[in-house]
């Protein structure tokens, strides 16, 4: 059976109901409309969606990992300079816009691959975790994709997402006009990603995102209407899921008195919700643990706590890895300068409703879901290669 994945970025399961989500409430009657298990995993979350297998497995994790020193070609050169003027600029969002105008001058067929998280000149020291896009042929390695199993078995894939997509008003024409031109795939990844900026700056506020929330119910009824009419008999299974909710931030931790009181020769990376450094010294590494062990809303990540939250315990991980708890960022951040977000995601673990992902399906895909609760994004890869009819994982 044809499937259409429709991955709506920052779904938060608190979002959804019958007053703004008709459409949800109608595809999942008989189906199933819940919250998925929170996954620690950025840029792993997609990995895990469409391999079965969890970060601690499929190796991807954060955007970024620490590279091998390497010699630096010009035009890397030339992208940096370009940063590092533009990370001058007085403003959040300008400072964002020079590096993504760098990106895709730099690598217009690659994910971003320096992003916006790490000053310029510390860029040679980072590489992306993924260099290409998910779809791409063998872009985990040796872990096969869903991709890669449907290539293998010939049946086609539309992808709606960026950077063919700049908006999602423009997603249902788009799928439309592929259509009209008799393209009908066996399997659609779609993305929405309006909503993931909004949640970041009002929070996870149902009342502030309604009319957000009742144009996504909107662009997602035509949508369905136009794969179903596009199939014979509306033949085509529909999955709607998240890759993470949006928690509220109650609180901000500035963590540089912490850091200035640690002398030696470390890296580090921070973002909203993690900490890690690196540092061939023990004695060093057990000074940080000690010097942020007593600071509240901060959890020491051991390889203990690593293995059950399935990450990987390798240099992607950092030699220290500390995590926030829910609702609680680091403030200022790199990116982050003129004012902390309203709504976060990214935690280690997550309590609230609004902090959890969102899966809706319809009754079909339902029967191929375990009865265990709560269900994981790998639940999902397992009932759409069920659908699509691809056999038992290889
Ligand atoms: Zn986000």
């Amino acid at each position: 059976m044809p499937l259409a994945l429709i991955l709506v970025d920052a779904l938060s399961a608190a979002y959804v109901s019958r007053a703004l989500f008709s459409t949800i409430c109608d595809l999942t009657a008989g189906g199933f409309a819940g919250p998925l298990a929170n996954l620690y995993a950025y840029r792993g979350i997609e990995a895990t969606l469409f391999t079965g297998r969890f970060p601690a497995d499929h190796g991807i994790w954060g955007e970024f990992r620490p590279a091998p020193p390497k010699l630096e070609r010009w035009p890397d050169r030339l992208a940096r300079l370009a940063i590092e003027t533009g990370d001058r600029l007085p403003f959040d969002r300008l400072r964002l816009d020079v590096r993504y105008a760098v990106a895709r001058v730099r690598h217009s067929d690659r994910l971003l691959p320096t992003g916006n998280l790490i000053p310029a000149d510390l860029m040679p020291r980072f590489i992306g975790s993924v260099e290409q896009p998910i779809w791409e042929t063998g872009s985990l390695g040796e872990i096969r994709t869903l991709f890669d199993e449907l290539r293998a078995t010939h049946m086609s894939f539309a992808i709606v997402s960026h950077p063919i997509i700049h908006h999602d008003h423009q997603i249902e024409p788009y799928v439309r006009a592929l259509l009209a031109r008799g393209v009908l795939p066996n399997f659609w990844y779609i993305k929405f990603s309006a909503l993931d900026a909004l949640g970041h700056f009002l929070g996870p506020s149902v009342t502030k995102l309604a009319p957000a929330l009742r144009t996504l119910n909107g662009q997602l009824a035509a949508l369905i209407t136009t794969l179903k009419s596009a199939y014979p008999n509306g033949g085509i299974d529909i999955v709607i899921l998240s890759d993470h909710g949006m928690s509220w931030v109650k609180s901000r931790i500035d963590i540089r008195p912490f850091l200035k009181q640690v002398q030696g020769d470390f890296l580090y990376f921070l973002d909203s919700t993690t900490l890690r450094f690196w540092s061939t010294d023990p004695h060093l590494c057990a000074t940080l643990k000690a010097q942020f062990a007593s600071v509240s809303g901060l959890q020491i990540l051991d390889l203990e706590a690593r293995h059950s939250l399935q990450i990987p315990d390798d240099i992607s991980t950092g030699d220290v890895l500390i995590a926030l708890e829910e609702g609680k960022v680091i403030f200022p951040d790199f990116f982050r300068r003129e004012s902390p977000p309203l709504g976060m995601h990214g935690y280690a673990s997550v309590e609230t409703e609004a902090g959890l992902p969102f899966l809706a399906v319809d009754s079909e895909i339902a029967a191929c879901l375990p009865d265990r609760r709560p269900l994981t994004h790998a639940d999902v890869w397992s009932a759409m290669r069920q659908r699509l009819g691809l056999g038992q994982p290889a």
